[in-house]
């Protein structure tokens, strides 16, 4: 729903179907709504449908967690495109094939180069295009450098979308099985994320998985992937870990020449790549034994 100036203005905010056939309880203010035809109408305030407070997220999505700034390293050099990774992804978060968070892409930089397997995802930027263009501030850049979204509070306008140059965020069409997948997941309270994936009509994406990183666990992408390609830490503490061996933050993107996706945007990801120099998977074999989507 739009939002308009006037009276008072509503944002983000649904109309009460049932009061159109039965206006009581009129309060005397009014406001204006622009209607799903794109009319704009001046109702009464008690029309207007507010978010109540049980559905708002259990887990405050807004709420950073202290003293930490969270960044990821991907080891391209290691990816085989297993898609564990992806399979640990949709697990956390309750998705469904064909949505994917983590997207592995088949790379080749030049004719005579060797082709390579590129994961990925929202890169939680810390100069983010998507979170200004967001009309009901549903999608925020928080302290930790996660990049989160408000399912409660998104409208679902695709804005952020548009905005998004890596093009990491899903919209969630409500495909019945979907739905139902993601009611059941959110509602079991060990599984319970910040961002409620799935929700019909609303726009999600990685993030991190705050609420694992909040008790020091791993996000299931870096813990899942058999070849140890992703990691994640702390650039507070200048570490980072795939659970297996930990690194300094500086001394590794130093070491072995890491790099941002589009540095030249202005972006300022906070996942940084390692170039495929001395790959540990012949490509080929990767592709016959992991490349295969259900
Ligand atoms: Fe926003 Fe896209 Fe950056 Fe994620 S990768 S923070 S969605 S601009």
């Amino acid at each position: 729903m739009g939002l308009l100036a006037g009276t008072a203005t509503v944002t983000g905010l649904g109309i009460k179907k049932s009061l159109f056939a039965n206006p009581a309880e009129d309060t005397g203010t009014m406001v204006k709504v622009v209607t799903a035809d794109g009319e704009v109408k001046e109702v009464d305030s008690s029309m207007v449908a507010h978010p109540s407070e049980e559905k708002l997220s259990q887990f405050n999505p807004r709420t950073a967690v202290p003293g930490k700034k969270f960044v990821m390293v991907i080891d391209l050099a290691r990816c085989a495109n297993a898609r564990k990774c992806i399979e640990g992804c949709q697990s956390m978060h309750g998705m469904l094939a064909p949505v994917e968070y983590i997207k592995v892409k088949r790379m080749q930089d030049s004719d005579l180069g060797a082709p390579y397997w590129f994961p990925t995802m929202c890169y939680q930027c810390d100069n983010p295009p998507c979170t200004k263009v967001c009309p009901v501030d549903a999608t925020f850049k928080r302290q930790d450098g996660i990049v989160g979204v408000d399912s409660d509070r998104c409208i679902g306008c695709k804005f952020c979308m548009a905005a998004c140059p890596y093009s990491a965020r899903s919209f969630n069409f409500g495909r019945p099985e979907q739905v139902a997948f993601s009611e059941a997941h959110h509602a079991d309270k060990d599984k319970c994320c910040a961002t409620k994936s799935g929700t019909e009509g609303t726009v999600s994406k990685c993030d991190f998985c705050p609420e694992s990183s909040a008790k020091g666990v791993l996000p299931s992408c870096v813990s899942d992937c058999p070849n140890g390609t992703i990691f994640f830490g702390d650039e507070l503490e200048d570490a980072v870990t795939n659970g297996e061996e930990t690194f300094r933050l500086t001394e590794l993107l130093k070491k072995r020449a890491g790099y941002r996706q589009f540095e030249e945007l202005g972006t300022k990801p906070r996942v940084y790549y390692l170039p495929p120099v001395e790959r540990q998977f012949p490509f080929e074999e990767a592709t016959e034994a992991h490349n295969t989507q259900e």
